[in-house]
């Protein structure tokens, strides 16, 4: 029902006791940061405060053409529940007539993808150190009956201290409580576990597969 989901993803989280209206008008755009399928983020600085964030802006019309609205409910959810050091915070979240916005933490030191371009691979004390913080992230969410599915170096960004944090809720799911529960055909094409592949249903293990293929590609 999109009128119920417009009102839930209308809810503005707030990360202060007043109670303030946020909106696109509210902030100003200073660069892009990335691009997807169906949106884009930006760094923007917040007027009254100055303090920088991450904007995800998803299109409305390219989500509902293919009846993906739950997933962009799943990731405004997911990321309003969880409170993480490794995962991105989600400081507001509100919509106009054609867009979707989530201002997230901004994390300057970009995702690892863009390290590994440069860089080729990292040592095995670097490797270890971001394998590390997004286990304990993953195990966070496992917890709480939420798996990530879309794990991989893209997805997986920088903060100004270097800490790996979570970002890209677009396929997480809840209420995954056992090892088939979660049906939907879903993932980036270069990173899919067996059971994902076999279409019979798939469940936490698909996030510790995935921890594995993001090892192998710092490592090698
Ligand atoms: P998509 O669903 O389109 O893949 P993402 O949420 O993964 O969108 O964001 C796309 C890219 O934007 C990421 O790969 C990363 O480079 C950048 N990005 C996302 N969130 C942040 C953030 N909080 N801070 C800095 N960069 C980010
Ligand atoms: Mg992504």
């Amino acid at each position: 029902n999109d009128t119920n989901d417009d009102n839930l993803y209308n809810q503005i989280i707030l990360n202060s006791i007043e109670e303030e209206r946020v909106t696109p008008t509210s902030f100003v755009c200073l660069a892009m940061l990335g691009r997807g399928s169906f949106g884009e983020v930006y760094l923007v600085q917040k007027m009254n405060s100055k303090t920088l964030y991450a904007m995800k802006v998803l299109s409305k019309d390219r989500i509902m053409g293919q009846n993906l609205m739950k997933y962009a409910m799943a990731e405004r959810n997911v990321l309003s529940l969880t409170n993480h050091p490794f995962i991105v915070k989600l400081n507001f979240a509100f919509q106009t007539n054609h867009k979707l916005f989530l201002i997230l933490d901004y994390c300057p030191g970009g995702d690892l993808s863009k390290h590994l371009q440069f860089e080729k691979r990292f040592t095995e004390d670097r490797a270890r150190f971001y394998l590390c913080e997004v286990l304990l992230a993953l195990e966070d969410l496992h917890r709480r009956d939420i798996i990530f599915r879309d794990l991989k170096p893209d997805n997986v960004v920088l903060d100004e201290e270097g800490h790996a944090k979570l970002t890209d809720f677009g396929l997480s799911k809840e209420g995954v409580y056992d090892s088939q529960c979660a049906k939907s055909f879903c993932g980036s094409i270069a990173y899919l576990a067996p059971e994902m592949l076999k279409k019979q249903g798939h469940g936490k293990a698909v996030d510790w597969y995935l921890l594995g293929v993001l090892f192998y590609e710092m490592l090698v």
